[in-house]
């Protein structure tokens, strides 16, 4: 019995452990080659990188946002990287005509989608709520309305090519983050939405896979300058944050974290000792 203790239970976690992974990380760049994406928020930061490595893949690759001289450098750097094609359209989610707008220009340029990933995030403060509720209306429309509005639009093309949905949110969308008030409320909307959603596909035999993406402090250029001065973290690499987004969205699974030890194993405690997680967020900051 006492052999049984020490070698074979240790030897069987081992073999289950390696099973596990080793079946799960089965991501190749091939995957993605020939595929129709949408990119939304793609003239910099994460989605700038979402668009490079889908060009190094070989994509079909539609980028927006509203800067349209960035977008443009951005589009002629994936044609240099090897995008099947590569185009932008520029214009405000602010706008829900302008959402449903960029959809239909895949229907019109692409002749369909594989792949919709909403990524972009409207300009908010760095401070306590300071009660302006109308900052949160125009948030919520740029964070949480416009990416309903294009998953509205592009569900029959992602229907008829069982593709994915990808929904970039934040730590700060499962769990309270002080400073960041309006930024959170608009990403824990994106949980309920998308969450019912993948519930309602479930009943339906819908096969198209939304994958939530949970991210931690990233340095793009506008969460360095926001937070790295509070911040006791340092922020991971954005082209690998990008990529592992990718992977996740490929392998079509449910949720994404990275890195997984700055937002899945502190989220393990959201259950057991809320408390304790809510302190351990607090003392992230200087
Ligand atoms: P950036 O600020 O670097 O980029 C935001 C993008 O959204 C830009 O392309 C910007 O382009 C576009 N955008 C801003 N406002 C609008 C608007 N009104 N209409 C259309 N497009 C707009 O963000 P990140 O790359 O840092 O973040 C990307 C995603 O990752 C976001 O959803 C964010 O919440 C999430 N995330 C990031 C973290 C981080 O530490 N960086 C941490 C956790 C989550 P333009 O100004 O040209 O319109």
């Amino acid at each position: 019995m006492g052999w049984l203790q020490k070698i074979l239970i240790p030897l069987l976690g081992l073999v289950l452990a390696f099973w596990f992974y080793s079946a799960r990380e089965n991501f190749k760049p091939e995957m993605l080659k020939g595929k129709r994406v949408i990119v939304t928020g793609a003239s910099t930061g994460i989605g700038e990188q979402i668009a490079y490595h889908l060009a190094r893949m070989g994509s079909h690759i539609l980028i927006t946002a509203r800067t349209e001289a960035k977008l443009q450098k951005v589009v002629e750097r994936c044609l240099e990287l090897g995008a099947a094609s590569a185009r932008y359209v520029s214009g405000t989610m602010e706008d829900m005509a302008f959402a449903q707008h960029v959809v239909r220009e895949a229907h019109t340029s692409l002749g369909g989608l594989d792949m919709l990933i909403l990524n972009h995030v409207g300009a908010s403060y760095f401070g306590f709520f300071d009660g302006d509720v109308e900052h949160v209306r125009k948030l919520l429309e740029i964070n949480f309305l416009s990416y309903v509005a294009m998953t509205t639009s592009a569900l029959p093309m992602l229907k008829e090519s069982e593709g994915s949905i990808v929904v970039v949110s934040s730590m700060a969308g499962k769990v309270g983050f002080p400073f960041t008030v309006p930024y959170s409320a608009t990403k824990f909307a994106l949980d309920g939405f998308f969450s019912s959603l993948r519930q309602e596909f479930s009943i339906q035999s819908i096969n198209v896979s939304i994958t939530l993406c949970i991210l931690g402090f990233i340095d793009t250029e506008s969460a360095v300058r926001a937070a790295a001065e509070v911040l006791r973290e340092r922020p991971a690499p954005r082209d690998e944050c990008a990529l592992e987004i990718l992977k996740g969205a490929a392998l079509r699974r449910r949720e994404l974290y990275y890195r997984y030890s700055s937002t899945r194993l502190p989220l393990l405690l959201r259950d057991c000792a809320a408390d304790l997680l809510d302190y351990l967020v607090r003392s992230r900051y200087r």
